[in-house]
């Protein structure tokens, strides 16, 4: 699974970085993908986190 956050979209709330740490980090009132491919024993928190998202700017596939 790779996971990318549209940085025009993301307003930084930070509820991704608290879902998965792991994966994401808010920097600069934006979110960052500090991986470039998610472990597998992230995935599932990764998922959380694009359902988390309060505008939807988070892609993982
Ligand atoms: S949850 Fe969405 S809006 Fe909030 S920091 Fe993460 S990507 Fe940005």
């Amino acid at each position: 699974m790779k996971a990318s956050v549209d940085q025009d979209i993301c307003i930084g709330s930070g509820n991704c970085e608290a879902t998965c740490p792991e994966v994401f980090e808010v920097r600069d009132g934006k979110s960052h993908v500090k991986v470039k491919t998610v472990p597998e024993n992230h995935e599932d928190k990764v998922r959380e986190a694009v359902d988390g998202c309060p505008v939807q700017a988070i892609s993982a596939s």
